[in-house]
């Protein structure tokens, strides 16, 4: 079965200047995967998101916003947050590229699809761009399966080492979207506390699991397999979305976690066995990984990983005790994290 990957060469016209988050990173990427025929994906070129399925998730004036300041000819939106005169083709096909991923995985053509753009989303919020992110491109995606393939679960599982305030804000009060995040804390952009469950509908459904710095595999692993899987089995998602960042990697400027290209192949296995004992698609839209040699590597693994047949689980739990601490705390509101 086909599993495309989605991409388009917009996403080097978004031209960020001398910043870690640059069109090399695309360009490594992608030289990667054609050394490797892909990894068993099949390149093609995304479509732009329209205007509607951004406003699944923006209100206008923010949509409006960076249209007319790329149309400008860019201009600064924060310290890090740049807009340049492509980066409103670039920032509609990295939201299209996820939103075509949706379709092609729910209409039973594939089983993985991955998009792989930038800039990035996670970072977005509702009404405002941040951390590198013009629009939330994983939300846009997650909204047009709840919106309009009328899914009623759908987890996004958020492995960048940084917090994905965009998506946890966006669904904070949502009862469809399970977001469950993994990331460094303290760093930017400061949110992911374990206390931040969501509320009202989406009460429970943002697990926030922060992890110290230095920490390597074996803790990302642990908390994947032994926290991130369980809920997900236990909530039932009809579709698994990936906000995959790869700057958690050892190699990365930007953060100080310890990850190796090893120990994203586990996280990505993980991800894939969860989906394949749901019988459920899925999904990876790329987010941050600023070493760009590391990145390139990482996406790798994840997309061979992906294209195997799903490896085994672990054979015994993880006592890693940020990994038990973390049961320990879902546990009350995630019973099938209670005992073991
Ligand atoms: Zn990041």
């Amino acid at each position: 079965m086909a599993r495309p990957l989605f991409r388009h060469e917009s996403s080097l016209r978004h031209d960020t200047g001398s910043h870690p988050e640059r069109a090399g990173r695309i360009v490594a990427v992608e030289r990667e995967l054609a050394a490797r025929d892909w990894c068993g994906f099949s390149p093609e070129d995304s479509p732009e998101a329209t205007v509607e399925q951004l406003l699944a998730v923006h209100p206008r004036p923010h949509v409006e916003r960076i249209r007319a300041l790329s149309a400008a000819g860019g201009g600064r939106i924060d310290a890090d947050t740049i807009v340049s005169a492509g980066s409103w083709e670039a920032a509609l096909h990295a939201a299209g590229g996820a939103v075509a991923m949706v379709d092609r995985l729910l209409a039973g053509g594939a089983t993985r699809a991955v998009s792989l753009h930038r800039p990035p989303g996670h970072h977005c919020e509702t009404a405002e761009p941040m951390g590198f992110c013009l629009f939330n491109s994983v939300a846009i995606a997650a909204r047009h399966a709840t919106g309009v393939h009328g899914l009623e679960r759908v987890l996004v599982f958020d492995w960048d080492v940084h917090h994905g305030n965009g998506t946890a804000e966006i669904f904070a009060g949502a009862g469809d979207v399970l977001f469950a995040s993994i990331h460094e804390f303290p760093l930017y952009p400061g949110t992911g506390r374990p206390t931040e469950v969501g509320h009202g509908a989406g009460e429970g459904l943002t697990v926030n699991l922060p992890v110290p710095g230095g920490t390597g595999d074996d803790t990302w692993v642990g908390l994947t397999e032994d926290v991130v899987l369980p809920i997900a089995r236990s909530w039932a998602p009809q579709l698994v979305l990936v906000s995959a960042g790869y700057d958690a990697h050892a190699d990365d400027p930007l953060a100080g976690c310890e990850v190796t290209d090893e120990g994203f192949a586990r996280i990505a296995a993980a991800a894939h066995r969860l989906a394949d004992e749901l019988g459920v698609p899925l999904g990876m839209v790329l987010e941050g990984g600023y070493d760009v040699d590391a990145l390139a590597r990482s996406v790798a693994a994840t997309l061979e990983t992906w294209s195997a047949a799903p490896g085994p689980a672990p054979s015994a739990p993880s006592a890693d005790p940020v990994v038990l601490r973390a049961r320990e705390h879902f546990a009350a509101r995630w019973p099938v994290l209670q005992g073991d």
